[in-house]
């Protein structure tokens, strides 16, 4: 982690070094229209809390009117019986959001509801549009305002324009004119919709509602509603059973009549974020048909094929890099343990008005076993390098408690690009794998060797399941690692250049 100090507030703002998922959106139709759905929502966006922890907002309609609350910080900072209680229907949506500390204010708040002539509508939005300049100055020349600096603003209000035409075809014109990356979630007086960008770059899955309102309880025996949401492990907590991930470049529209379900592109490449799998899921979701823990495990197995070496231990850095330690350990041996824990209750920000409290705070977030390291040596596996504070850090922690030798091992390929589809990335300068070859690196990091996973060990353990092995257009996006991107993007676009 890097810190940042804010002078004017004397606080301390930490930038942990990783890529961050920018969004998750959820959606509840109950088909009872008594039922409140804003309960289902809260749960839903609960287990997707680690795509975002800045802020939470739902949106419910109720007799063709949308009720919404946001607020910053935790789901459970913003909602309580009391608040949950004023988003009233049987409909509703909701989402939590990461971002980065100058967008960070409740204006750019999702979900973002439009009320014009005809009706009313909320989005929730996962991905960035990579027109979206363009876009917001054609809806601005034609006498649109907007309130905050989001791109999610633009299509609420792209779909609000086209809203006219009617539904299916104010969806068909928005999505065919947006580019970019986006899984939508969509609230109108009357239906749920989702939707998937062309290439299924950010995740969208479709769940039934078995049991409103009983988390936990026996099915009803048939449907009772349906869920939309960025992963599998959110319907479940809601009381839903999985049922199908919402296809690249496909729309479904939930009303009380039908499931409605069509494609409004050409059948394009998927592309899924490969880092999905790395880090940003939740290691009990299923994305796409892959199992994420399932594929953290094989990621190290695959890394200790690729760059084993003797030691004494393999150790995970919290949490996504256990499950690639364990795989390690199995693939080369070497005995499995917990070296590090991490402090899951520190937040992005805390007071440390002296220098000393400062660079004592960055032992805060992770503490070594000294018992468990000293005197051995060590494989330290992580998920990802993208500044090299935190690995830095980790190797003379390790070292001060007693580690013989410390051996750095990651299980994705080097970060050299910045992300354009919707994870917040450091400028390209501040990506130390794109400053450094790897022998610098090491040295730099302090460790006694460094491996990543080979872009080609990375696909191995992404293996699809049997049911889409034969389906060529399968694949993912690498464009960190490689600069190869799924959909052609502006240079100029964002701040990550
Ligand atoms: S560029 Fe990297 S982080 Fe961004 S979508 Fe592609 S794989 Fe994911």
């Amino acid at each position: 982690m890097s810190i940042v100090e804010d002078d004017k507030l004397q606080r301390v703002i930490y930038q942990d070094d990783k890529l961050h998922e920018e969004c998750g959106v959820f959606g509840v139709f109950c088909n009872d229209p008594e039922q409140e759905a804003a309960p289902l929502v809260y749960y839903g966006l609960f287990s997707l809390q680690h795509r975002g922890q800045e802020s939470a907002g739902i949106a419910a309609v109720k007799d063709k009117v949308i009720e919404m609350q946001k607020g910053m910080g935790l789901v459970s900072d913003t909602f309580n019986p009391d608040v949950l209680s004023r988003i009233n229907g049987s409909v509703a949506v909701g989402h939590v959001r990461y971002s980065t500390f100058g967008s960070s204010s409740l204006v750019n708040a999702q979900p973002f509801v439009s009320r014009f002539k005809l009706g009313s509508i909320a989005v929730a939005h996962n991905g960035t549009l990579t027109n979206a300049d363009v876009v917001r100055e054609l809806l601005e020349d034609a006498g649109i305002g907007f309130i905050s600096s989001s791109d999610s603003e633009v299509i609420v209000n792209l779909i609000a324009k086209n809203y006219k035409k009617g539904l299916e075809k104010a969806l068909t014109d928005t999505i065919q004119f947006i580019k970019g990356s986006y899984a939508l979630v969509v609230l109108t007086d009357d239906a749920l919709v989702g939707a998937r960008d062309p290439n299924g770059i950010r995740p969208l899955c479709l769940g039934q509602l078995d049991c409103p309102g009983q988390l936990g309880g026996p099915g009803l025996g048939k449907s009772s509603g349906w869920i939309l949401s960025s992963e599998s492990c959110a319907i479940e907590a809601a009381g839903g059973t999985f049922i199908r991930d919402i296809e690249p470049g496909e729309v479904v529209i939930i009303s009380r009549d039908q499931v409605l379900s069509f494609s409004f592109s050409e059948k394009t490449r998927r592309a899924i974020c490969a880092f999905e799998y790395v880090y940003f899921a939740r290691p009990d979701s299923v994305i796409d048909g892959i199992d994420v823990y399932g594929s953290r495990i094989r990621a190290g197995e695959i890394l200790g094929m690729e760059s084993a070496v003797a030691a004494d231990l393999v150790i995970g850095v919290p949490d996504s890099g256990i499950p690639a330690a364990i795989g390690y350990g199995r693939a080369t041996g070497t005995p499995f343990g917990m070296g590090i824990v991490k402090n899951k209750y520190i937040g992005r920000t805390f007071i440390a008005p002296g220098q000393a409290a400062r660079e004592k705070a960055v032992s805060l977030k992770h503490f070594v076993i000294r018992s468990e390291v000293s005197g051995k040596r060590v494989v330290l596996i992580d998920d990802s390098i993208v500044r090299g504070t935190t690995s830095r850090r980790l190797v003379s922690l390790l070292k001060e408690a007693g580690a013989k030798e410390v051996h750095i091992r990651v299980c994705s390929p080097p970060v050299r690009f910045p992300c354009y589809f919707g994870i917040d990335t450091p400028h390209r300068k501040d990506l130390i794998s794109n400053a450094s070859n790897a022998d610098e690196l090491c040295k730099s990091l302090g460790a006694d060797s460094l491996a990543f996973i080979t872009v080609k060990g990375l696909l191995e353990s992404l293996e699809l399941p049997a049911v889409q092995s034969d389906d060529k257009d399968a694949g993912f996006c690498l464009g960190c690692f490689t600069g190869e991107y799924p959909i052609p993007v502006s240079y100029k676009h964002g701040a990550a250049v």
